[in-house]
């Protein structure tokens, strides 16, 4: 079985358009998404569709539920807020209860954990080798204890792996799967990377061969960046796409 795990899509039609025929080509049985498939750009109604059709299995991410008005946007910062706002006007009504029945985590085909910021917590950031420490520990406390869990909302592929109590970041743009071994691996972002690799990120889990590689697809971001402008979203949404930050 071959898993493709996308994340944050973040309303960018032409990063997820180009992720999905680069999954396609390399012939994901299946495709989860770890949330944030709205907010920062300009094709929401159309990133949520291609989600519904596809029947690529969803979680619920921080920008869904804020859109979706199951939560205040007042955290935010204003440009996030902005991009909320306007993405409520916008979005269909169909497509608004889509997000808002979305699950804040979910056990997929018994293999794996899916969640969108901790285990936990779908706001909270893993951002280094103490909070993945924290959230193996919440791994362990649930009652399917699993070994392997995918996470998104920091836009940057990494992963890290605990053996014998001790975390550390695994490096690689394959990581053979070692038995034993947990992992938490995020995937990067599809809309909106944040590691200076403007490219549209995703990862794919292959069962069989017990690996996961990493993935980079070239998409046409001057068109998104020109619909951020002409939605009248914040110039600064545009311009952070081109430098992958
Ligand atoms: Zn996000």
């Amino acid at each position: 079985m071959r898993y493709a795990v996308i994340s944050d899509i973040h309303s960018n039609l032409e990063a997820l358009t180009a992720s999905l025929n680069e999954i396609d080509k390399l012939k994901a049985d299946r495709i989860i998404c770890l949330g944030d498939i709205v907010g920062y750009n300009p094709n929401p109604n159309e990133c949520v569709e291609i989600i519904r059709q596809r029947n690529i299995l969803s979680i619920m991410g921080n920008h869904d539920s804020r859109v979706a008005e199951l939560e205040d946007a007042g955290d935010f910062n204003l440009q996030a807020a902005r991009a909320v706002y306007w993405t409520r006007q916008v979005l269909t009504p169909e497509n608004r209860e889509f997000l808002s029945g979305l699950p804040r985590s979910r056990f997929v085909d018994n293999r794996f954990l899916a969640v969108h910021g901790w285990v936990n917590d779908t706001d909270q950031y893993i951002l280094g080798v103490n909070d993945a420490q924290q959230n193996f520990n919440l791994l362990k406390d649930l009652k399917k204890s699993p070994r392997l869990c995918f996470f998104g909302h920091t836009h940057v592929p990494v992963a890290y792996m605990e053996f014998n109590s001790t975390v550390e970041p695994a490096a690689g743009e394959t990581l053979k799967l070692i038995k034993g071994v947990r992992y938490l691996i995020n995937p990067g972002a599809v809309g909106q990377p944040r590691d200076r690799d403007p490219r549209a990120s995703f990862a794919v889990y292959d069962t069989k061969a017990s690996e996961v590689s990493f993935h980079r697809v070239d998409y046409d971001i001057q068109s998104t960046a020109d619909k951020i402008l002409e939605a009248g979203l914040p110039e600064r949404l545009a311009e952070r796409l081109k430098l992958g930050w």
